[in-house]
Parts: C-alpha cells; structure tokens; sequence
C-alpha cells in the first residue's frame, strides 16, 4: 500500500521550473544568435529514465516509490548532478535542474556534462533501515545508466554522504568491484573528499566576496538574511560571520523562522535546531514569516533552499542589494525581471552555488589518481575555480550590457555550442 509523505502548503510548485529554465535558454539563444539546430538540442534533456522502487517498510508493507534520473547533455563529458528526496518532486523539476547543472559545469570550466535525479519520498518520515533500502534499491534500478566515466550522482535536497555511500556500495556490490568513483559527496573514510561538505557554501561566499569588492561593499558590515537552514544555509550562516564576521540577522526553515537585530550565533541557532527540529522558537530571537525575511531590509539575500520562492508576486517587496542564489532555481523568470529594474544584483544560481560540484569533480579527480589531497588544497582550486566564472561572467554581463544570469548563460552555452561544433553533433 502506498503511503504518500505530507505535502507541506509553503512548497508547493506554482510555477513550472523546466518551463522556466526553457525560457531563460530561448533568452540566452536570441542573444548568442545561437544555430537553431544546436538551440533545439539543447532545450531538452537527452535521456530520461524512471524507475518504480519496491521498498519492504518497518511495519511490514510494501511501498512503491518513484525516481527519475535525468541526464540532461554530455558533449563536455560524463554527466553529473545530484539526487533529490523530497514529496513533491515532479520530473519537471529534475528536467530543470539537470539543464541548471549542465550550464553550471559548463560555466565553471569542469569536463563534465549535467544530470539530476530524484525519488518522490518524505525522508522526515522514513526510519534509516527504509531509507537505505530505498537507496540501494534506487541503484538497482538505475546502475546501468551510472558510472564514474558515465553519470556520477551526488548528494542534494534531503540526501547527504551516508546515503551517498549506501549508493556506491550497492553499485560497487552489483558490478563486483570497488567503484568509490560512481558518486560524491561521499564521506572522507570512503574516497570523499575533504571540504565537500561545506563546498558549496564556501563556494557561494568566494562569489559573494568578489561581488562585495565590485560594488564596493564591505562583507564585515553587512547583514545577511539566509532562507533555509540545511547544509548550505547553515554552513553559509556560519562561515560567512566567522570569515568576514557579517551579521546574520534572520535564518528560517521549513516550520519557521527567526530575526535578530543585532545577529544571531548560527553555531548556537544549529544546535538548537538539532535538538528541537527547527530555528523557530530559539532563545532571544523574534519570529519572522517566509514573506518578511524577504522583504528584509539586509544587504545580502541567500535563498538556499528549494526553486521558485521569489515570484511576479515578491519581487517587488525585496529591499536587499544584492541575491545570492545558493539554491539552484530560487526566482522564476518574471521575478528576475522586476529585480533588475529595482537594481538588485542576483548572483545566479549556477555560478552562486557551483561550489558542491566543483568539489565533487576534485574528489572525482583524487578518486581516480587515488591520491588526496588536504583542505588547503581543495579550497585554493575552489576559490580558484571559483572567482574565475565570477570575473567571466562579469566581463560578459559588461560586453553585452545583460544581467549577470543572462551573461552566466551566454558563457556557458557557448561553450556548450562550441564544443557540439567541433564533434560534429550539428
Ligand atoms: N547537488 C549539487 C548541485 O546542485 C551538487 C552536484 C554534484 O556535486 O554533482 O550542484
């Protein structure tokens, strides 16, 4: 029997992501005069598969989850992307996100193509024996299509490195032989590698300095309102007031959120979620809806968490100077456009939160040299890897007088053209 997990009302999609991500692509082809043989290929995915995953539960019964891997284009390489959990996901919204990581490996100068996957399930509610029969089962039905010179999976919304190694071990069981590379964002004992846990917040802050040094602004004065308090939100809370000591005056998640005029510790904020489920409710902090942390008069705006939270119907409202998308998908389309008009600066999405999959390539990299390397290391090819695609992107949105997400798109898929070109795919 089926048990469908409990949509939460504040997740619900209004707006559909691959459509929207299909028009920022139609937007980038008009301004790169792009072939319309290669703006045809690259509109859709290349392969999609879905798969049904019998799952024994805890009491016995039986439950059939659905999961999808989308691989979106592979003319730069294996493709790769994350795998989402979550009750509400729609083959849409992986279609998207599999184009989003196919422009952000692209942008980012990585040999890698872009894929996404994702099992409509409620990990809030499933014991860890469900959670890891529902993992290796995943696998069983998706390992011919992965591989570490194929598609290499790696962790995203609701998933994270233990799931990532039930995964590869299923996939090291199946094919009779280690195979640490298959996926990343594993933990270190098992080939991961260090830094990737906190990689794409460290990688969203590296963009956020640079972008502070263009507009002038100074990191240590500012306030930074964070939308979501999982891996990126937390480790983005935390490292940008320990690095550059900014203040962090509201963080919410899921059931809640919490401001704080003068900051909040997000050390003691995380704890206090661990032991109560949520930020709502911590000590010397007042409560703030989803709608007033956006509209919050902070410097910095971070949504990190899930698409299509800054509509035609909130973009009005934000006061902030500058959105650092560390979600992948956050503002729709209309949205971007009153942001522009108003003079806020977004740091798209897929330059803004590149920092996990460039991570998960360095640890692709050690997996097959099987040689590692230490945090110093990983954080100087980071920041490197990093501030280049700002400063690409920058000079690109200065050439053609277009927003930075515009400017990101029209680098990466030209890149993407180019590349189709020289092997002849058009
Ligand atoms: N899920 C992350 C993203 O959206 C990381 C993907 C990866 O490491 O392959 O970029």
């Amino acid at each position: 029997m089926s048990r469908p997990g409990k949509v939460r009302k504040t997740e619900v999609h209004t707006e559909n992501p691959f459509t929207n991500m299909q028009k920022q692509c139609d937007i980038c082809a008009a301004l790169l005069n792009l072939p319309a043989d290669i703006h045809e290929i690259i509109r859709n995915p290349m392969r999609e598969l879905h798969v049904s995953i019998p799952v024994r539960m805890d009491d016995g019964t039986l439950n059939v989850f659905k999961g999808f891997r989308v691989q979106y284009n592979d003319v730069l390489g294996p493709t790769k992307g994350g795998i989402r959990f979550h009750p509400n996901e729609t083959i849409d919204t992986i279609r998207a996100l599999a184009g989003w990581m196919t422009w952000k490996c692209s942008l980012l100068d990585l040999p890698l193509g872009g894929a996404k996957g994702g099992i409509i399930c409620n990990p809030r509610e499933m014991s860890a024996g469900e959670l890891e029969r529902l993992s290796r089962g995943y696998v069983e039905k998706i390992w011919q299509l992965i591989g570490p010179d194929k598609d290499i999976p790696a962790p995203d919304v609701y998933t994270n490195p233990q799931i990532m190694t039930w995964m590869m071990d299923e996939y090291s069981r199946i094919t009779g032989k280690n195979q640490f590379g298959v996926i990343t964002g594993k933990p270190v004992a098992v080939g991961g590698s260090v830094g990737r846990d906190i990689a794409t917040a460290r990688g969203g802050l590296y963009v956020i300095e640079e972008a502070a040094r263009t507009y002038g602004m100074d990191l240590r004065k500012s306030t930074l309102a964070i939308q979501g308090y999982g891996n990126v939100g937390f480790n983005l809370a935390y490292l940008a007031d320990d690095i550059f000591g900014s203040t962090i005056v509201a963080v919410n998640d899921q059931s809640g959120g919490i401001y704080k005029k003068e900051g909040l510790n997000p050390l003691e904020v995380f704890y206090h979620k661990k032991k109560t489920g949520s930020v709502a409710g911590f000590p010397g902090s007042e409560p703030i809806s989803n709608e007033d942390l956006f509209s919050l008069d902070a410097d910095i705006l971070c949504p990190s968490a899930l698409e299509n939270v800054i509509t035609g119907d909130n973009a009005s409202s934000i006061k902030a100077r500058v959105v650092a998308e560390l979600a992948n998908g956050p503002i729709t389309p209309e949205a971007d456009d009153i942001l522009f008009e108003k003079g806020v600066q977004v740091l798209p999405d897929f330059l803004c939160n590149a920092g996990g999959v460039t991570v998960s390539y360095l640890e692709m990299v050690q997996n097959f040299s099987m040689y590692y390397w230490d945090e110093a290391e990983v954080f100087e090819r980071l920041k490197k890897q990093l501030t280049t695609a700002y400063h690409s992107v920058l000079n690109s949105s200065e050439k053609h007088k277009v927003n930075l997400r515009k400017a990101a798109y029209m680098v990466a898929v030209k890149r993407i053209a180019e590349t189709m070109l020289l092997r002849g795919w058009v």
